[in-house]
């Protein structure tokens, strides 16, 4: 498996190498290149040479080759999604349907293609303007390793149908399936240096993109500390910068929420990618009344889930994706026993069972009386612990789940309608969902407020992110 630059498999400067493992195993899956800045280089003017004949195709044509490839994703989607869950970790099934996701995005920009279209504007006084939408010229997309395959196609299908050329920068204990999905767009006709992939460490290959005086965009998804760093190095470059960055999301059921679904959409919420999502449930806020009924159900539900390798198909819950994480969620768990700081209703524990030792496995794990000030609360917890706080009522309810320096999801469990009403108006996030946790979609704008970043991903905001408005003036 190599860099992908020019539309070409290439060797990296050196001929430097890294090992790709999966985490369920530790078994060494394959190598890639240890890109340098000089591969970067390379990758960038390959995209800016083929940035003027790809800006002037018709976005109907750009359409072709993405629906191509599109077909040809879901066409191979056991493939992918075995490669997906051997390198990241997940239950085969959330594999396929991430595959799944990054065709269905490719599609719906094709279907936004009539609309990449300026404006007519009438000017008093003899004249008149109209305004041309642009493409900004050479994209960078940084991407993590949690959604590896979704996060691509968030990027790369609106910046490439609006007539951009990229460089991909995949994570790397994530590289092998976008390297994978980006030669299937050469099968599909997209031609050379449109898209390119550099893999290598984001200090070196990262940084040296963001740098580069050539990148008009950085399309960023990651932590809230490295987007800090992105959002540095892009202004003194005054390039445009989008920031997907983390999140802590709370859920606050009410009394008067049916407690079976808002269980099983709380277990989906945490538990889903081990955790590992990042509008993932971080933080459960319950109505008093109703919270020893409601943490039953969670503990039964728990106690359902089969945890293994993705591979298994009877796994519902893989391993964390990489030791740091494994170790941060032991660290968090050893603390809360040491400090007498919450009370592990179930899990807790690095699980026992054939070959566990072998891989980053975490039991599902639930914790009550957490105090306020616990870490569970205040960091952002990329792994498979549920914290639950109880309150009085929803006003303090909304007050805790607005004490964080997050903002990315929110949701609300109520049949009332005023209470869904106050959850949106006054929950401090970029999305809202009454009733449901998690659900994304390509067509539904999604993005964060403070520290969770700023800029949207999906529906036909994430266009005017890959596109510059130019203005005519005509005078008659
Ligand atoms: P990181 O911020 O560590 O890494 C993200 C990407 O940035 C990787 O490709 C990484 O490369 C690269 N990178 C690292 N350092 C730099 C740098 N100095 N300059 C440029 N690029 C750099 O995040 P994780 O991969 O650990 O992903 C988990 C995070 O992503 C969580 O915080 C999660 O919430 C967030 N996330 C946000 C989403 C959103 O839409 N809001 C969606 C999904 C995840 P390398 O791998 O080589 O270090």
């Amino acid at each position: 498996m190599k860099m992908q630059i020019n539309g070409k498999a290439v060797e990296a400067c050196g001929g430097e190498v890294f090992g790709i493992k999966n985490p369920a195993t530790g078994e060494l899956i394959e190598q890639v290149p240890h890109g340098t800045e000089e591969d970067v280089v390379f990758a960038v003017e390959a995209a800016s040479s083929a940035f003027a004949s790809w800006a002037s195709s018709s976005p109907q044509q750009r359409a072709g080759v993405l629906y191509r490839a599109a077909e040809i994703a879901r066409q191979r989607k056991d493939q992918l999604a075995f490669l997906l869950t051997q390198e990241q970790g997940k239950p085969l099934v959330e594999a396929r349907n991430e595959i799944e996701g990054f065709a269905h995005v490719l599609e719906y920009y094709c279907g936004l293609a009539g609309n990449l279209k300026g404006d007519f504007i009438p000017v008093p006084g003899n004249g008149y303007a109209f305004t041309l939408k642009k493409p900004l010229g050479v994209c960078a997309a940084i991407i993590p390793w949690n959604m590896p395959a979704l996060i691509m196609g968030w990027k790369i299908a609106p910046g490439l149908i609006s007539g951009n050329t990229l460089v991909l920068k995949p994570a790397s204990n994530t590289p092998l399936t976008n390297l994978t999905l980006a030669s299937i767009f050469g099968e599909a006709g997209l031609p050379a240096g449109v898209l390119n992939v550099v893999t290598g460490p984001g200090e070196i290959v990262g940084e040296s993109l963001v740098r580069s005086p050539e990148v008009r965009k950085i399309s960023f998804t990651g932590e809230a500390r490295t987007g800090k760093r992105v959002a540095e190095l892009a202004a003194c470059g005054m390039k445009r910068v989008t920031l997907e960055l983390g999140g802590s999301d709370p859920m606050l059921v009410c009394d008067d929420a049916d407690l079976e679904s808002a269980a099983a959409g709380a277990l989906r919420g945490r538990f889903y990618n081990c955790g590992q999502t990042c509008t993932a449930v971080k933080r459960l806020y319950v109505f008093e009344s109703v919270a020893e009924e409601f943490i039953k159900k969670l503990e039964a539900g728990i106690k359902n889930l089969k945890l293994g390798n993705g591979l298994d198909k009877n796994t519902s819950m893989g391993p964390l994706n990489n030791r740091t994480q494994w170790e941060y969620v032991k660290e968090l768990v050893a603390e809360i026993k040491e400090k007498d700081t919450g009370k592990i209703i179930t899990g807790g524990k690095v699980p026992e069972f054939k070959d566990s030792e072998k891989g980053y496995f975490f039991e599902p794990t639930l914790v009550s009386d957490v105090p306020g000030d616990s870490r569970l609360l205040r960091e952002e917890v990329f792994g498979p612990l549920l914290p639950v706080v109880t309150v009085k009522g929803l006003d303090e309810a909304i007050g805790k789940a607005n004490n964080t320096c997050y903002g990315l999801g929110a949701s609300i469990w109520t049949k009332n309608i005023d209470r869904a009403r106050a959850g949106c108006e006054q929950l401090n996030a970029g999305i809202i969902w009454i009733n449901q946790h998690l659900k994304i979609a390509p067509e539904v704008p999604f993005g964060g407020v403070k520290e969770s970043g700023f800029g949207r991903e999906n529906g036909p905001e994430a266009l005017s992110e890959y596109l510059e408005t130019k203005t005519i003036m005509l005078k008659t």
